[in-house]
């Protein structure tokens, strides 16, 4: 397992990126194949206490992962949840929200698809493009967007306290390596799909996404609903982080087989 603290979003403190190095790698001492070789025996873990969060089914987990384009949270939620049953785990992506939705106060869509007892649920993407794509491509005034700070503490706070523990993981890439990211979609055809003409509209806009992903971290990392700045140039050390948190995550929630019925003098004929 990894020392993760120094990717905690201490609640209070500025996220500041600009001091985080997307390219660490602190705390393994392995080369790539050691790396992906690592996350084996934490896949088994994560599986082993996905089971007990869905034996138990009195709680739930919501991860949400954020990250600019190129980002990795595809490729993080297929690498760290290999080997889990896919019975108890659903993925929501959020894309530009349709006619119905944006009849809707923004938080609508999401709060629908929050877990229920004993799943994990994953935010590809989530409420927080609300604070992020909204204001850089200014999509609503400034009065609208920093009101849902408030709203957004408030809206996890409110799952929290009912029974869902709620993960926050900001997936960190350099520029350099989104550059690389894109260029290599372009290059090889089993990626060209992905390939995205309006990514590069994005990329003009990094240092606001930046500039808005550092406030979004700074005033919503709390107590109850936590963020983590994940290094991840390194996918296979990025995945290593994710899972470590993940795992430590569950490990406190301690989900519990529920009480064995009793069977005493049962017999399977
Ligand atoms: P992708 O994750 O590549 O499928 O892209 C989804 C797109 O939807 C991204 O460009 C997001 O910025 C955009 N998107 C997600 N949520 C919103 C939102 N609330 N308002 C506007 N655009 C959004
Ligand atoms: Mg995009």
């Amino acid at each position: 397992m990894l020392d993760t603290k120094p990717y905690l979003v201490i609640p209070g403190t500025a996220a500041d990126l600009g001091s985080r190095d997307p390219g660490s790698r602190q705390g393994f001492d392995g080369d790539k194949t050691e790396g992906k070789a690592a996350l084996r025996p934490f896949n088994a873990r994560l599986a082993a206490l996905q089971t007990r969060l869905w034996a138990e089914s009195e709680r739930k987990l919501l991860v949400v992962l954020q990250a600019m384009d190129t980002g990795g949270k595809d490729g993080t939620i297929r690498h760290v949840f290999r080997g889990v049953n896919p019975q108890g785990v659903r993925v929501w992506g959020f894309g530009a929200p349709s006619e119905r939705e944006l009849a809707h106060d923004y938080l609508w869509r999401v709060h629908r698809r929050t877990p229920e007892n004993g799943e994990i649920t994953i935010f590809n993407r989530s409420h927080y493009e609300d604070v992020l794509v909204v204001r850089v491509k200014r999509l609503a005034p400034e009065e609208t967007w920093r009101r849902r700070f408030g709203h957004i503490v408030e809206f996890e706070r409110l799952l929290v306290e009912e029974g869902t523990t709620v993960v926050k993981f900001f997936l960190h890439i350099s520029k350099e390596e989104q550059r690389d990211r894109l260029q290599s979609r372009l290059a090889e055809s089993d990626k060209r799909w992905k390939f995205n003409v309006a990514d590069l509209d994005d990329r003009k806009l990094w240092d606001d996404y930046i500039a808005a992903y550092e406030e979004a971290l700074t005033l919503t990392s709390t107590e109850h609903a936590p963020w983590h700045v994940v290094p991840a140039d390194r996918k296979w050390y990025r995945n290593l982080v994710v899972s470590s948190i993940l795992i430590q995550t569950l490990e406190e929630m301690d989900p519990r087989y529920p009480p064995e019925p009793d069977l005493d003098g049962v017999v399977v004929e």
